[in-house]
């Protein structure tokens, strides 16, 4: 039995699966994040919890009950438009208030802060997380990699970036990890973190690359304090083959 925060539910309960919600596939979805979707399902389901995962393309209404929202990479112009939209909507501010889980990665990420740049332009972010994103002197594009707050207990983050923002935090966030190969934030910290919202600038997809990140978010979807061990035989392969690349790796 697993308790959905708060309300318990059962293992075959359909009516209760969790509910995941892919956040604007048609603007953003670039670099294979949507592979985000598919390890939360995968990892969900052989723990025996039903899963119900929804994509709601950004003319339509978002949902406000989901377990977790996931969102993506994205170009500058679709990045703008999805901002626009997710303010006009309001379902994922309500969502996150009432405890949902969010999962954004580069674009999602740097829309979820309190402003970001696009096409030369400031433009207004959700503001769930205290950050701002502005250009940097170059894009960052390659191997992301670092070790994680250890309050997350979480191995070392690896993944791709490809962006050419800069996103500086406010005190009321924590940075995800520090980096010691790539850029991520600033060149010193990635990623971010606070309640039940959590971005990164990593790509790969993220969740494939950091299996344990995804229990990490499963866990604070059902309430779990902690789930039964997968055979990570190939995810192991995958992670030591990535960070193999790496300087010193
Ligand atoms: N448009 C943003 C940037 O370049 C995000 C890019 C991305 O999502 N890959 O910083």
């Amino acid at each position: 039995m697993f308790s959905k925060r708060g309300a318990d539910y059962d293992r075959a309960g359909r009516e209760s699966a969790l509910r995941i919600v892919w956040v604007y596939p048609d603007l953003l979805s670039t670099y294979g994040d949507q592979g985000n979707l598919l390890i939360l399902a995968h990892r969900a389901r052989a723990r025996g919890l039903a899963v119900q995962p929804l994509q709601v393309r950004s003319p339509d209404r978002l949902p406000e009950q989901a377990d977790i929202y996931l969102l993506g990479g994205g170009e500058d112009g679709p990045q703008a438009l999805a901002a626009q939209r997710l303010n006009a909507d309001g379902a994922l501010h309500r969502a996150s208030a009432a405890g949902s889980v969010i999962f954004a990665v580069c674009a999602g990420y740097q829309l979820l802060g309190r402003s970001f740049f696009a096409k030369g332009e400031r433009h207004p972010g959700l503001d769930l997380l205290d950050l701002h994103s502005d250009r940097g002197p170059s894009r960052a594009v390659g191997e992301l990699a670092g070790p994680v707050d250890p309050r997350l207990s979480l191995p070392t983050l690896t993944g791709f970036e490809n962006h050419g923002g800069r996103t500086h935090l406010g005190p009321e966030v924590n940075p995800l990890a520090r980096v010691t190969a790539g850029v991520g934030n600033d060149g010193a910290t990635e990623g971010a973190f606070r309640g039940a919202v959590l971005g990164t600038y990593a790509h790969g997809p993220a969740l494939a690359r950091n299996p344990a990140l995804a229990d990490l978010l499963l866990c604070w979807a059902t309430g779990a304090g902690q789930l039964a061990p997968l055979d990570e035989t190939w995810t192991d392969r995958l992670r030591a083959d990535r960070l193999a690349t790496l300087p010193g790796g």
